[in-house]
């Protein structure tokens, strides 16, 4: 089985996170994307990042029957703050039969020096990289033998963008999905 891992806050879910995983299914042939979800950093006190369960729930709402797709909870239980190649050893013990592989925006793949261990990430991974819009900088990974470029339709909206909007009362509907849309109204998220 081979699983995408796509990476984030989900701070909430957009349609923008789905359709890249959509994608990726089919352009990375991939059998499954793994929606990660990050866990609150216990050290970090972030104002605007919802409880970990709020955003898992969300992306869960967002999947809805979507079998391809999963909402992860894995880095909940695994110690704070979470490196991915942490993650990535603890996956490899736990779904020995699984090969896996990451699905990361270009402007990641600029930015991955700075991870940690990112030389044994490169090594051992497959990524999968979509062009974000704007970018002008090219990544000097962008010809590593493990780096494979896809095209996706890249949607302008970001989890920041859709918090400004409620902040706002305004409209975030087809931003993401409907039981997502009505989970944040019922709920009041992003309000205060
Ligand atoms: P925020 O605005 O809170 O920083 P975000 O919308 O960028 O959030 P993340 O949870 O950080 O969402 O997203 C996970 C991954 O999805 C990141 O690698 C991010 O670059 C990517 N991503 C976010 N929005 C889009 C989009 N519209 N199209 C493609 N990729 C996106």
């Amino acid at each position: 089985m081979k699983i995408g891992l796509f990476f984030g806050s989900f701070n909430p879910v957009h349609t923008g996170h789905l359709i890249i995983a959509e994608t990726a299914l089919d352009e990375a042939g991939l059998d499954r994307v793994w929606f990660m979800v990050s866990p609150q950093n216990p050290f970090k006190e972030k104002k605007t990042l919802l409880p970990e369960y709020d955003r898992l729930k969300m992306v869960e709402m967002a999947i809805g029957d979507n079998n391809r797709l999963l909402a992860s909870n894995i880095e909940f239980g695994l110690p704070k703050p979470s490196y991915t190649v942490d993650t990535l050893a603890h996956l490899y013990d736990k779904y020995r039969s699984y090969s896996f592989s990451l699905i990361m925006g270009e402007d990641n793949l600029l930015h991955l020096h700075k991870w940690k261990n990112y030389e044994a990430i490169l090594e051992n991974y497959a990524l999968y990289v979509y062009p974000r819009k704007g970018e002008i900088v090219e990544s000097s990974l962008k010809n590593h033998r493990n780096v494979h470029y896809f095209e996706a339709p890249l949607l302008d909206i970001s989890a920041t963008y859709l918090r400004a909007r409620i902040q706002a009362h305004k409209s975030v509907r087809y931003m993401t999905p409907d039981p997502v849309v009505k989970y944040i109204e019922d709920g009041r998220l992003f309000l205060s």
